[in-house]
């Protein structure tokens, strides 16, 4: 018998070969190590995924090619995480060479890094300005060095200088004026801020009662299913998921915290860095902000097992932690837990079953659960604790509907357009400025698709046969549906009242700061949107000015949605609340939901009491009004029937279908080409759409059509498409993306 280890290799689109061990590697290597391997003329890196035994006189045996070493002291993935992988490039329909870039990111795989990385370079002396200027004529991109360098006041990896540096770096190094050193600088992507601990809070009953349940499932999680936390905005979710996490870590396990985005969400950071504080080393965070370096390091710290807390976004799911006892999914419903390039993983989804393969602890809070969730708690497949009230039995805000139909255009819109600040608003704006209080002014971002909106009566132009709103493409005057691919020609008048004013378009954040300016001259207002907020530490700095009471108002975008906690802010607005809502898309109706709920969650978070007002053109819409009365539970009933009804998600599982190229007929003639291979022989239950233009037909150059398909279950759909497409080439200037489960429709 050998001992073989099968190896997939890097960079090669999920080649796997099988290897024998050599004698001085037996007991080295595991599934999960990195290895060195011979390939072919070369020499190449791989991840060990298997180890069989295979007979002396198997024929395979005889070709067997030496793994040459073991890269690292400790595998880097662990069994589960390349099970789960292994899941994720099946279901997905991804490569697993797309999905062992998401198991092992570039920084750690790349191992020639780590000797580069530790690779520092070191300022030996402060350069005037003469000599920068000096240097800066002769040679630009030393003195950039030097000054980078001098200002930070610290060493900095080679690395990190940026591509081509190390010319640069060689020279400065024979002028003398820097040196590269193995400096042990601690890089640290938990900022500048020193962090105190914060105290541990007594729980009040309902938190007593979810915490108990989830560390029940902690300590047996192959007999727990995963646990849903439904609590109302400020009722104290976030100091059950502290809690549980230092009782896992008290128990001798690890933790992993994901949070939608980091840079949206820097307040709930913020309280698990001061919680942890005492700990700090043993707090990894990981998301897109960093550099190659950080990155580096933060791994090794998960690897070298220092770290025993993740905190990060939706890639922090594939942390190699081992003993894991604990995920914990903060606001589950938010769709920044979809990738949306391959692998098209949702990381709530990746949590739950990840959870079920450890076995460990899951939880998912939310104040507005996703309907997905919801659904698997109705289908007793998630258990559910609730947090009904607020902490101290804070009321939550009360919500007021300004119909804007029956506004003027007095409110700064111009004239025949509609109001952007109603009346009622502008009043209660003016008396919060009077008394020192502040407001938060929201714009519920449009996305590029466009439905026709009737501001005078609130008519909104259907599809009839899907039940949601048709998309108006101005260039060929058409409405179209893009479920079922229906089409009409758009109307001039509203077939309802017959006003012109339905081909109105909206307006942006810009427009709102520019008439707002105008009609609170007197404020100190900011506007949040990601033009703004594009430098680093923009959003934290003009969020602080907030705190620190420097500014009366923000206006924004979902950006200022999340997470925050201002205690004196006694007023939200939301602009426009049907700028979300009618849009070409299932989860328009949830998604407004959760944003309205989200945004006057921000409301009367201190003392004082907070009020919300909802400027909308369809005060009728059921979003509206069970946000309106708080009433989740309302909602998810009504909107799951008509889930139900029309066979949408969670009842049925989407895959998108998009064409992309930059010769239009081509794009459109392979995805019809395609609808027509994949009607033959479709198999029973699954629906199939029309291909249509995408509500965004063309993007980078690119035209796009898409085509939508729905089945009970996903692999239904992507069995029966990979059956066709394997006898189907498809033309070398078309590109087709599969989406499973897709979370945009666009
Ligand atoms: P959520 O995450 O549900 O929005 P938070 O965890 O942010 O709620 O809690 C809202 C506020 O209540 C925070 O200021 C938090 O510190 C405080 N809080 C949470 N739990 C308690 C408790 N048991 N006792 C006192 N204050 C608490
Ligand atoms: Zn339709």
């Amino acid at each position: 018998m050998i001992l073989a280890a099968r190896v997939l290799v890097d960079g090669s689109s999920g080649l796997e070969f099988d290897y024998s061990i050599p004698d001085r590697l037996v007991g080295k290597l595991q599934i999960g190590s990195r290895v060195r391997i011979p390939l072919r003329t070369r020499s190449a890196t791989g991840t060990v995924n298997a180890l069989n035994e295979i007979s002396d006189a198997a024929p395979e045996a005889m070709h067997l090619r030496e793994i040459v070493a073991v890269v690292g002291d400790h595998p880097v993935v662990t069994e589960t995480l390349l099970r789960l992988g292994r899941w994720i490039a099946d279901y997905y329909g991804a490569s697993m060479e797309s999905v062992m870039r998401c198991l092992l990111p570039e920084a750690v795989r790349a191992d020639k890094h780590s000797a580069k990385e530790s690779q520092q370079a070191i300022l030996l002396r402060e350069p005037k300005p003469a000599d920068l200027d000096e240097l800066a004529r002769k040679a630009p991109r030393q003195a950039s060095i030097l000054r980078e360098l001098a200002a930070l006041g610290h060493p900095i990896a080679v690395v990190d200088l940026g591509q081509g540096a190390r010319g640069s770096v060689q020279a400065l190094v024979e002028k003398k004026w820097i040196t590269i050193g193995i400096a042990e600088v601690e890089r640290d992507p938990h900022g500048e801020e020193e962090y105190v601990a914060n105290a541990m809070l007594a729980l009040t009953r309902e938190q007593a009662v979810a915490v108990e349940a989830v560390m029940a499932a902690v300590s047996q999680p192959s007999e727990s299913k995963p646990i849903l936390l439904y609590g109302v905005t400020g009722s104290g979710k976030t100091e059950i998921y502290l809690q549980t996490i230092q009782q896992t870590l008290d128990a001798g396990m690890s933790a992993i915290i994901l949070v939608p985005e980091i840079s949206l969400t820097p307040q709930t950071v913020e309280r698990f860095k001061t919680r942890f504080a005492a700990i700090q080393k043993q707090v990894a965070v990981l998301h897109s902000g960093l550099s190659q370096g950080e990155r580096f390091d933060e791994w090794h710290k998960i690897q070298r097992r220092e770290a025993r807390i993740v905190i990060g976004a939706r890639s922090a799911i594939f942390a190699p932690l081992d003993k894991l006892g604990l995920i914990v999914v903060d606001e589950e419903h938010e769709h920044t837990y979809k990738q949306e390039s391959p692998p098209r993983y949702h990381a709530r989804d990746i949590a739950v079953l990840r959870a079920a393969m450890e076995p460990c602890a899951v939880l998912l809070g939310s104040a507005t659960p996703s309907l997905e969730s919801w659904n698997n708690h109705l289908q007793g497949k998630y258990d559910l604790c609730s947090l009904t009230q607020r902490i101290d039995d804070r009321s939550l805000p009360l919500i007021r509907i300004v119909d804007m139909r029956r506004e003027s255009a007095g409110g700064g819109g111009d004239r025949g357009a509609p109001a952007i600040v109603s009346e009622r608003l502008r009043s209660a704006v003016e008396k919060r400025l009077e008394k020192g209080e502040q407001t938060i002014l929201f714009l519920n971002r449009r996305g590029f698709a466009r439905s026709l909106l009737c501001p005078a009566c609130g008519h909104v132009c259907e599809c009839r046969h899907c039940s949601l709103p048709l998309t108006f493409h101005r260039g060929a005057e058409r409405l179209i549906c893009h479920i079922c691919g229906f089409q009409q020609i758009a109307p001039r008048k509203c077939p309802k009242c017959a006003d012109p004013a339905i081909r109105f378009a909206g307006y942006g954040t810009e427009r709102v700061e520019e008439v707002l300016r105008k009609v609170f001259p007197q404020a100190r207002l900011a506007r949040v949107d990601a033009d703004t907020m594009r430098k680093k530490n923009a959003l934290r700095d003009t969020l602080n000015d907030f705190k620190r009471h420097k500014l009366d108002m923000l206006v924004g975008t979902q950006m200022i949605a999340k997470g925050l906690h201002f205690p004196s802010v006694t007023l939200v607005g939301i602009l426009n609340a049907d700028l979300g809502l009618y849009i070409p898309d299932f989860r328009a109706g949830e998604r407004t939901f959760q944003l309205l709920t989200q945004v006057a969650g921000r409301a009367g978070r201190g003392e004082m009491e907070g009020e919300v007002f909802i400027q909308t053109f369809t005060p009728h819409s059921p979003s509206i009004q069970f946000a309106r009365h708080h009433d989740f539970l309302g909602y998810a009933d009504q909107e799951l029937a008509f889930r139900r009804q029309f066979a949408y998600p969670p009842f049925t599982h989407a895959v998108l279908l998009t064409t992309k190229s930059t010769h239009e007929r081509r794009a459109e003639f392979t995805l019809e080409t395609l609808h027509k291979r994949l009607e033959k022989e479709l198999p029973a239950g699954v629906l199939m759409g029309e291909p249509a233009t995408s509500p965004l037909a063309k993007a980078a150059g690119q035209f796009r059509f898409q085509l939508m398909l729905r089945a009970p279950r996903a692999r239904a759909i992507t069995r029966h498409l990979q059956a066709v497409l394997g006898k189907m080439p498809l033309p070398e200037d078309v590109h087709l993306t599969v989406d499973v489960d897709p979370f945009s429709l666009s």
